[in-house]
């Protein structure tokens, strides 16, 4: 098989998570096509979940890391 002689794939779309279903949608739907709710604002199973804890840990995390960086 040529791997030069085949198509190109096109890089994947990230799909951000409902805030309050956890359903992937586009940046685009607003309300939310699973949930009719407003995507941008946390509750539902996104925050029951935990979903929401994970988010928060992670930002946590990254402004940890930065802090880290800027001090060396
Ligand atoms: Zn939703």
């Amino acid at each position: 098989m040529d791997v030069k002689a085949m198509p190109k794939g096109e890089p994947s779309v990230a799909l951000p998570l409902c805030l309050n279903c956890a359903e992937y949608i586009r940046a685009t739907d607003v309300p939310c096509p699973h949930c009719t709710q407003d995507p941008t604002k946390p509750g539902g199973r996104y925050k029951e979940d935990g979903f929401y804890a994970r988010d928060a840990l992670e930002n946590l995390l990254d402004a940890m890391e930065r802090a880290a960086t800027k001090q060396t």
